[in-house]
């Protein structure tokens, strides 16, 4: 029990008394003692953090570890040698599948199997903070953001090591995990802004609410914020004397119009738009408002693509929600693939797998948000809501409710 209590305590990053005790007589001074408990305190954490998401390696079970300090990613599988023919039949009894479960023309699993055991706890909503249970639960199948940004640095912020917490907290067999640490922490982030009524129990707009955690995890290390940085540049031409004008923007999270998919999304988004009328743009070179044409391309796009829908419209001073059918990919697309301009032969191509969605109903003052994660090991979704983690099929992912998307490059 002892041990077991030491090894928990050690996830949150408690670091034994015993090794300042050893440190001090080892010849440090108190300063740097104390310094060294801290940085190994961290690290404890950080391991166990990264275990968890290499949990379901079969490389980890056959006694041989990917994991490099340093990695930008979790370790993926490595599949046992073959030699033997019983080892070549437990070889293709483990090796992974395609990954094709959130395409629709696949089939379903099979109705006789047994459903798989979540393996993710819940979280309490502690009133009205089901947003932030929603951005946890999709933030735990993102490991590039965790590895990278833990390699980085040594220095975390108080709300990024909530987040590091509240992550090894939901790996346990414990089934719902308490997110106080968490909400604490966003309160004394949110409350340093400036005119911010911040309240945690108080309805809130998740993608207003996510750029805060994003740069918190992210802010200390520059590949990290790379990871998740989308570089968009716009052009507006005159139409009359071909002048133009280019800005770049850097986007953490990408607003885009609501289609039918994200794939059609993006194409609206990439749409070249003719400006006229009242939207006429002030030529400097013709020093009058002329039309023109406004072109957007993707000069960069981050290993982790963030996706908010434009669902909530204000429309004569009242916020309108498009409650849209959206599918998550293209009908038959496993993966969704980024064009950076809409000229799809002079474009770069990213592609990438859907890795959660934060969904929501009801209005933006009050309504209900929460998750569909992929289930990484054993490859299926689920569907968390709050303290409710269920199997769910990947057709449900497609819904009226999809409100921010997350994908993984691959
Ligand atoms: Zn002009």
């Amino acid at each position: 029990m002892a041990r077991k209590s030491v090894r928990d305590r050690s996830a949150r990053g408690y670091c034994s008394r015993s090794v300042a005790i050893c440190l001090k007589r080892l010849g440090f001074p108190n300063k740097e003692a104390f310094q060294a408990v801290r940085k190994l305190g961290d690290i404890c954490m950080k391991a166990s953090f990264c275990i968890w998401l290499a949990r379901n390696s079969i490389s980890w079970n056959q006694g041989s570890c990917n994991l490099v300090p340093g990695s930008t990613s979790v370790p993926t599988p490595l599949l046992p040698k073959v030699t033997s023919p019983q080892q070549q039949q437990q070889h293709q009894q483990r090796k992974p599948t395609v990954d094709k479960s959130y395409s629709h023309p696949d089939p379903e699993p099979p109705t006789n199997s047994t459903p798989a055991k979540p393996t993710l706890a819940g979280l309490i909503n502690k009133g009205n903070t089901c947003y932030a249970n929603s951005i946890l639960q999709a933030l735990s199948v993102t490991p590039a953001l965790w590895s990278q940004s833990a390699s980085e640095s040594s220095f975390v912020s108080p709300l990024a090591k909530s987040v590091l917490l509240t992550m090894s907290l939901l790996s346990k067999s414990t089934p719902v995990v308490d997110p106080s640490a968490f909400l604490r922490a966003l309160q004394r982030k949110m409350s340093n802004a400036r005119n911010n009524p911040f309240s945690i129990n108080t309805q809130q707009d998740v993608p207003e609410i996510l750029p805060h955690v994003l740069n918190e995890l992210t802010w200390p290390s520059v590949i990290a914020n790379n990871i998740i940085t989308n570089k968009v540049t716009t052009t507006i031409s005159c139409n009359s004397c071909l002048l133009s004008s280019s800005r770049e923007e850097s986007m953490s999270i990408l607003p885009l119009p609501v289609s039918n998919n994200i794939t059609g999304s993006i194409k609206a988004f990439l749409q070249p738009e003719y400006m006229s009328g009242n939207d006429r743009w002030m030529c400097p070179q013709c020093s009058s408002l002329q039309d023109s044409t406004r072109e957007t391309v993707f000069t960069q796009c981050g290993d982790i693509l963030i996706i908010q829908l434009k669902r909530f419209n204000c429309i004569q001073g009242r916020s309108v929600k498009n409650n849209k059918f959206v599918s998550c990919l293209a009908q038959g697309h496993d993966t969704l693939k980024v064009y950076s301009h809409p000229a799809e032969d002079i474009s770069f191509t990213n592609q990438y797998k859907l890795t959660a969605t934060i969904n929501h109903s009801g209005t933006l003052a009050a309504g209900h948000y929460w998750a569909f994660i992929r289930d990484q090991g054993v490859n299926t979704w689920l569907k968390c809501d709050d303290r409710a983690v269920i199997s769910v099929k990947p057709s449900d992912l497609d819904n009226s409710t999809v409100y921010v998307l997350i994908f993984a490059k691959i």
